[in-house]
């Protein structure tokens, strides 16, 4: 399902419906330019559509997936379409979220650093329970690359967080992020 919001002020979700059916706000961060719209789109929609991208407003889409213990997630995920430009936006962007996925963009060392920012300012005022997976993104642009693998896999190791290699034109490891994302999610004891 989709649906465009025309403002922030949306119902914060992050909630969990039941122990089974889980339903989660996930916000993605990074510079402009690295794939986040593409990510979503290849997630949700199965394409590779660069063309597509919403210029204004926070873009809303939501997907369901079923993981290997019958649980199921909702996934509302919050794209900035832009709006990384406004910084002081971004408290009310990733507020009430119960997962952050923090992409950058493998030819590109300064969207790697701008993802290390993102990760201190989750740190100090996301969720304190907060899911983070780090997401090197373009990852077919292997002949282009100029941050290591093995960089990305430290930095997020040592911040405890999750880290994927991903392509959103190959579909490389898509589905797969979401997946791992859904698995460490932490899970209501069931009454
Ligand atoms: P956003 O600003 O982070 O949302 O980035 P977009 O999703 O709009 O993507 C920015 C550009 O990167 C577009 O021209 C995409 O075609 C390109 N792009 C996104 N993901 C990939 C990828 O995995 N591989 C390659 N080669 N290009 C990508």
């Amino acid at each position: 399902s989709t649906g465009r919001l025309g403002g922030l002020n949306v119902s914060e979700s992050g909630g969990v419906v039941d122990a089974k059916n889980l339903r989660v706000k996930l916000v993605l961060l990074g510079d402009s330019g690295v794939g986040k719209s593409c990510i979503v789109l290849r997630f949700v929609r199965g394409q590779f559509d660069p063309t597509s991208k919403v210029t204004i407003g926070a873009s809303f889409l939501s997907q369901t997936i079923a993981l290997q213990d019958s649980t199921t997630v909702k996934f509302e995920i919050w794209d900035t379409a832009g709006q990384e430009r406004y910084a002081a936006l971004a408290p009310l962007y990733y507020r009430g979220a119960a997962v952050a996925v923090i992409v950058y963009d493998i030819t590109s060392p300064e969207t790697f650093t701008k993802a290390q920012y993102w990760v201190k300012e989750l740190q100090k005022h996301g969720s304190p329970d907060i899911v983070m997976a780090l997401v090197a993104n373009k990852a077919d642009l292997h002949e282009k690359r100029e941050v290591p693998t093995q960089d990305g896999i430290d930095y997020a190791e040592k911040n405890g967080m999750f880290f994927i290699e991903t392509s959103a034109k190959t579909a490389d490891n898509i589905n797969q992020l979401f997946e791992e994302i859904g698995k460490r999610l932490p899970r209501p004891s069931s009454t």
